[in-house]
């Protein structure tokens, strides 16, 4: 027979404190850029990732933290100058 007492555990976890725009310096508190309010989503993602993912799983995955002025303002126009367009996904809900 087992005696049973709780205890408590801590678990620690990453918390973003504050993200920095890789183009214009500016750092945001936290990872959702410039929300302003609960709810507001800011994100951005610009990524690569490469590897293999079959009977094991090795990848490396290459990003930048931009936000969201730069992205529109900066990189957006940027990729445009390749005839790049777009891909846009609407969520209505
Ligand atoms: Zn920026």
């Amino acid at each position: 027979m087992k005696e049973i007492t709780k205890i408590s555990r801590v678990v620690w976890t990453d918390h973003v404190e504050k993200t920095m725009c890789e183009i214009c310096k500016t750092r945001y508190p936290g990872e959702n850029w410039d929300a302003q309010k609960y709810g507001d989503v800011r994100r951005t993602t610009i990524s690569y990732e490469r590897g293999t993912r079959w009977t094991f799983y090795q990848t490396k995955t290459i990003s930048y933290d931009i936000c969201p002025k730069c992205f529109e303002v900066v990189l957006m126009p940027f990729l445009a100058t390749f005839g790049a367009e777009p891909t846009i996904t609407e969520e209505d809900g």
